[in-house]
């Protein structure tokens, strides 16, 4: 069993299902609507635990009913968020997803307490990182406690994973230095790299350039065309499972979760890592809610 630290953001996530999506000045009925946890390093910590990881949180909270819920869920998938930082000055995060019929969304996000982290609350759990196989992080929260936590990854000999998600167009040279694996999707691909991905030579093309930046393994998710990977010399597309999805919220941080929790750190498996990952992003696409669609263990066999 792996042990992951995930560096990252929690969010209460109200999630509101519509018809369609409201056009600018529109008043529209909803569905339904419904709060579940969320924010994208939650959601990778909890996706990790439920895969089987031993699973460690550093993040920040408000000291709010949102912070108390999130603590609660958090414990209940047995994520050991010990110390988390509180933040009486922020509230805790906020997302609002609107999903439509077709399964597509629009999400609105209030950072709160998240960009409140800092490199001392990430310092206070050193030896966890010093213990872990994977330590893993994103952009929803400061990028100075990432650099903290990476930083202290590599003194330890700890291999990192970054999702760069939500996209940035410039990532400074010194965090990618510290990066083992980079998993970003199509999107932040092109962002990153600047180059248009319509095929398998522009993934090659993107992850050569990549590789180019220093990042020893890429993994570019591709939606429902699965999941492409270009690592020590290997690369190739790992097909997607064939399924109906009716909302995507956190497929991306499903399958980060999900893979950290089998991925070897020779990366000797990374083939059927990735199908392990698909495959948990598959069944959470066909489920609604970030949180509450992230399979378990024994679903994944
Ligand atoms: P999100 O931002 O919605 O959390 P993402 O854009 O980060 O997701 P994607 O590349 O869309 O990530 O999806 C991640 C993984 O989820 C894919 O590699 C694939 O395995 C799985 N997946 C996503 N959409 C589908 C789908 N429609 N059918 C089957 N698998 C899917």
């Amino acid at each position: 069993m792996n042990k992951v630290t995930v560096i990252g953001s929690l969010n209460v996530d109200t999630t509101i299902k519509v018809k369609a999506m409201p056009k600018p000045g529109e008043t529209l009925h909803a569905k339904e609507v419904f709060n579940a946890g969320g924010g994208k390093g939650a959601n990778q910590a909890i996706a990790a635990a439920r895969s089987g990881a031993d699973t460690h949180f550093i993040g920040a909270l408000g000291n709010d009913s949102n912070g108390q819920y999130m603590q609660e869920l958090m414990r209940k998938d047995s994520v050991n968020i010990s110390p988390i930082a509180i933040k009486s000055k922020e509230r805790t995060g906020e997302a609002y997803i609107v999903v439509d019929e077709a399964g597509e969304n629009s999400i609105m996000v209030y950072a709160g307490a998240n960009m409140a982290l800092t490199p001392q609350d990430v310092q206070v759990s050193e030896q966890v990182i010093k213990a872990s196989d994977w330590v893993i992080s994103q952009f929803e929260s400061t990028t100075t406690a990432t650099e903290k936590g990476f930083e202290l990854a590599k003194q330890h000999g700890v291999k990192t994973i970054l999702n760069p998600a939500p996209a940035l167009e410039n990532i400074s040279a010194d965090l990618l230095a510290k990066t083992d694996v980079l998993i970003p999707n199509e999107t932040e691909t092109e962002i990153i790299t600047g180059i248009k991905i319509s095929d398998e030579a522009s993934l090659k093309q993107a992850t050569d350039k990549l590789h180019q930046l220093g990042v020893e393994a890429i993994i570019i998710t591709l939606g429902s065309k699965g999941a492409y990977y270009d690592v020590l010399g290997q690369s190739g597309l790992v097909d997607a499972f064939k399924v109906k999805a009716v909302d995507t919220t956190g497929a991306g941080d499903t399958f980060i979760g999900a893979l950290s929790s089998v991925l070897k750190t020779d990366f000797s498996n990374i083939e059927e890592a990735i199908r392990y990952g698909n495959k948990a992003s598959s069944l959470a696409v066909q489920q609604f809610g970030a949180q509450p669609s992230i399979p378990y263990k024994e679903q994944l066999n």
